[in-house]
This record gives C-alpha cells, sequence and structure tokens, in this order.
C-alpha cells in the first residue's frame, strides 16, 4: 500500500514512513494511493466480533507489510487494554432512531486516545525496530496534546512537545498534560489560540534543516494512522444497528475534520453510511462552507467546547482532494489562496462535498440548552462537544435512518461547563480521581518559531 500527498508534489511513501512524517514535504497530507474496500460479507461478518477483532480487519489491508499478522494484532491489543469499557466504543440509545457513540473510555476521556494509543503502540514497534529516535512535536486545543503525553510517556525512542494555546484548556486537559512525570514529555503553553499553535508545528515541519535535525514527527490528526484507527468505530457502530442490510448516519462534532474524515473513508470502503453531518460550535467556518462554498478564516471565538475552536480545518484538504477528484494541482491552489485569505470551493466539488456531507451549527445557548434537555430527557449527562452533536444531529435526523451521534469527551473532562448548565457535577472515574492533587510541570512560550525550535534542540538528548 502506497500514500500519496494531497497536493500531488512531495515522496510515495509506504504505510510506516507516513505514519513517522505525519505532514507531506509539499505541505498536504497522506492519503493512501488507493482505498480498500469490503464486501458486504465481509461487513456481516464482523456482527459480534470483538473491538480488537474488527480493528485488526478493518485496518489490516491499509498497513501493508509494515507489520506481520502477529504483531499487528499485539498492537492492537496494547492499544485498547487501558480503555475502560469491554466494548471500547459503546452504544447508547436516547430517543428513538438517535444514538450515542461513546468515545471517552480511553485514558484521557476523549476519542483521540483511539487514534494516539495505537499511534504510540506503532511507533514503538517501528523504532525498536529501526533503532531511531524522533522527536514528535504536536498542536492541540486540548484533547490531542493529553492523549499524545499519555500515550508517549516513558516510551524509549521519543520525546514528545505539545504546544497548547495559553488558558485556553480546560483544567483537566491542562492537568492531563502537565502531571506526567516522566521526562521525555514536555508541555509548552503558547502565547497565542490554537491556530497558532498548529500554524507553528507546521512551520516547524516546514523548516527542513532543524526536521531532519531533530528527527522531526508529527501526531496531529493529519497523521494517516489516527484517521485509520477512527475509521474502525464508524464500522462497528453501524454493524450494532444492522449494517450492511441497513443505512445508518452519523453526527460528528467537528473540529479539524479528522474524526468525520474517517467516517468518509468507512464509507469509501463500502459501509453504507446516508448521511455525515459536520456539527461545529459558533465557529462555524466548515459549516459556512458547506453551505455558501466560501471558506474565508475569521478568528476564532473561545467557546465552552474548546476543541472546536477552530478557523483553519486541516483534514478538510483530505476532503477536498477527493471532491476535486483527487487532482493535487487544484489543492495546492486553494491551499495557496487560503494562505492569501481564503477560498471559493468550485461548483462541481461542492456537489461531491454535498453528496456525502451535511451540515449544522450549534451555539452556546443551544449546548448548554442540550447538555440540561438530554439529561432530563435522557439520563446521559453530555459533554459540550457532543452536546454540539446532538443538538445539530435532532435538527437534521429523518425517521427513516438511525442517527449515530459520537460523543467526543467524558463529561468530567469540562466539568465547570457541564455543572453550569446541567446543576449537575460530572465525577472523574475513578482512576483517575486523584488528578488535582498531582503538581504539574509546563513550560510557557511566545508565540514566535526560534524561541520554539531552541527549547526543543535544548530539551531532546544528543
Ligand atoms: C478533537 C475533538 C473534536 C474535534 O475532532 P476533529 O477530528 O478535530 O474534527 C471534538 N470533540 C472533542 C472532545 C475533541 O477532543
Amino acid at each position: 500500500m502506497k500514500y500519496i500527498s494531497t497536493r500531488g508534489n512531495a515522496p510515495v511513501l509506504s504505510f510506516e514512513e507516513a505514519m513517522l512524517t505525519g505532514l507531506a514535504r509539499d505541505g498536504g497530507l497522506y492519503l493512501p494511493e488507493s482505498i480498500p474496500t469490503l464486501t458486504a460479507d465481509d461487513i456481516k461478518a464482523l456482527h459480534g466480533v470483538s473491538y480488537e477483532e474488527a480493528a485488526f480487519r478493518i485496518m489490516r489491508p491499509f498497513i501493508g507489510d509494515a507489520f506481520t499478522d502477529d504483531e499487528f494484532r499485539t498492537i492492537i491489543a496494547r492499544t485498547y487494554a487501558g480503555f475502560g469499557h469491554a466494548a471500547r466504543a459503546p452504544l447508547k440509545q436516547l430517543d428513538a432512531g438517535h444514538f450515542l457513540l461513546e468515545l471517552f473510555h480511553g485514558p484521557t476521556l476523549a476519542f483521540k486516545d483511539f487514534a494516539m494509543q495505537l499511534i504510540g503502540q506503532l511507533f514503538e514497534a517501528s523504532l525498536k525496530r529501526s533503532g531511531d529516535r524522533v522527536c514528535i512535536v504536536g498542536a492541540t486545543s486540548g484533547d490531542t496534546g493529553s492523549a499524545a503525553i499519555e500515550a508517549f510517556r516513558g516510551l524509549d525512542k521519543v520525546d514528545v512537545f505539545i504546544l497548547y494555546p495559553h488558558g485556553r484548556v480546560s483544567e483537566v486537559q491542562r492537568r492531563q498534560m502537565t502531571t506526567p512525570v516522566e521526562d521525555n514529555v514536555h508541555a509548552i503553553a503558547l502565547d497565542g489560540d490554537f491556530d497558532a499553535c498548529q500554524a507553528r508545528v507546521k512551520d516547524m515541519f516546514n523548516d527542513f534543516e532543524f526536521r531532519d535535525a531533530v528527527g522531526l514527527a508529527g501526531v496531529n490528526s493529519i497523521n494517516w494512522a489516527r484517521v485509520l484507527a477512527q475509521v474502525v468505530y464508524y464500522f462497528t457502530a453501524a454493524v450494532s444497528l444492522g449494517a450492511p442490510e441497513r443505512k445508518v448516519s452519523f453526527t460528528v462534532p467537528t473540529g479539524n475534520f479528522g474524526d468525520i474524515f474517517a467516517g468518509y473513508i468507512a464509507k469509501r470502503m463500502g459501509l453504507p453510511i446516508d448521511w455525515l453531518i459536520v456539527a461545529t460550535n459558533q465557529n462555524d467556518i466548515l459549516h459556512r462552507c458547506l453551505t455558501t462554498s466560501e471558506y474565508k478564516p475569521d478568528g476564532v471565538i473561545p467557546s465552552i467546547s474548546p476543541s472546536m475552536d477552530i478557523q483553519v480545518s486541516s483534514n478538510f484538504e483530505r476532503a477536498l482532494y477527493y471532491a476535486y477528484d483527487q487532482d493535487g494541482a487544484a489543492v495546492a491552489q486553494l491551499m495557496d489562496e487560503l494562505k492569501a485569505g481564503g477560498f471559493s470551493v468550485s461548483q462541481g466539488a461542492l456537489e461531491a462535498l454535498r453528496e456525502s456531507f451535511a451540515s449544522g451549527r450549534c451555539d452556546e445557548d443551544e449546548t448548554r440548552a442540550t447538555i440540561l434537555e438530554t439529561w432530563n430527557a435522557a439520563g446521559e449527562l453530555l459533554c459540550p462537544h457532543s452536546a454540539v452533536g446532538v443538538k445539530v444531529a435532532e435538527e437534521m435526523r429523518d425517521a427513516a435512518t438511525p442517527m449515530i451521534t459520537l460523543a467526543t469527551a467524558h463529561p468530567a473532562k469540562f466539568p465547570a461547563a457541564v455543572e453550569k448548565a446541567s446543576g449537575q457535577h460530572p465525577p472523574l472515574p475513578d482512576r483517575m480521581a486523584d488528578l488535582y492533587e498531582r503538581s504539574e510541570r509546563v513550560t510557557r512560550v511566545e508565540n514566535d518559531l526560534a524561541a520554539i525550535e531552541t527549547l526543543i534542540k535544548d530539551r531532546i538528548p544528543n
């Protein structure tokens, strides 16, 4: 299996190389040259198998000869061993025809653990073999960073630096990043918003001298291996509700478009998905783009669903690549226009996007009201991100097709917002109940590329 860049101008890589690299050298994102499909019988055969077995069957065709079947099964078993629920991604019912896919039973209580725990195991297996050392640098609006630090803490051949926007992550998110004691993990509080963090990480990848000197590797949501891990639960959820005989729709609380893009891959692999609904908070650039064709960032407004406070949605580039018929030059052109302020999706590409994606927006008051209403109606305490999804799903769903809304984080990750909305205090699961007592370790840094690069060079062992 070969991987190519969305901008058509970077080396073609194997799965392992694409995973270790993250961002392509032409600034693009890696995608498989062709997408393997599962037959209806393959999908039927997923009924009743464990999450791990489903993960093996769904991901195996994408990894080529990077790992033997036995190695890959071991990697998957380790990946999900630390989850707090036997089903890994259990499905709950909210109402007739509306289901909640709980993706928050991993070690940092957000869906990012599904992919990040896998990446940790994949990196460990791969670096053990090669003897190389890598330096992982990532930007986070909160959940990616905690998931990455949790996945890589204490691993031998890896240093991890996570940039988060100072003062804009929840206390639980911050503590999950700043309390691990292993010295290969570093939480960096940047003076700027998430887009600034993400921009500096991109700058570091585009500084080839620095990139090669420190052995830079990326695990942000642009990393193909992360998207791949997320494909699995679309299958397991749909199969639980009767796929492949019955179609389902998904509503996905969306920021960087990684999670919902995994749903799009599942659809292209043959899973009968009716709609993939992009749910945004007040930072609604994706909703505006899908309704008007204009993609014009205009500044992030902080919200109570901070992991979706994004204006530059990196993985959207992958969807554009398919919408533009896999024309890398056209995508590169759009991304150049984005640097100059924004772009407009062509009529043909917009129609292609609208064949799979619909969208909706949920403001702050609606988010709070949905937390309260869902608590009252179904006894489910939603995190603000999941509430954005549930609200948009309620607006968009039809009686004929089951709707599955992705619950992307545990309510205890955002206790202040949840309590204010519902009057209920969401307790942390027992296994992390002492989080507030652990001491913190963090470095604050200005929004300046040179300063960040110096800090990283100083910290890594030579
Ligand atoms: C990351 C995150 C999202 C957004 O997911 P994307 O893949 O970036 O679209 C939504 N909710 C939570 C809780 C998250 O951590």
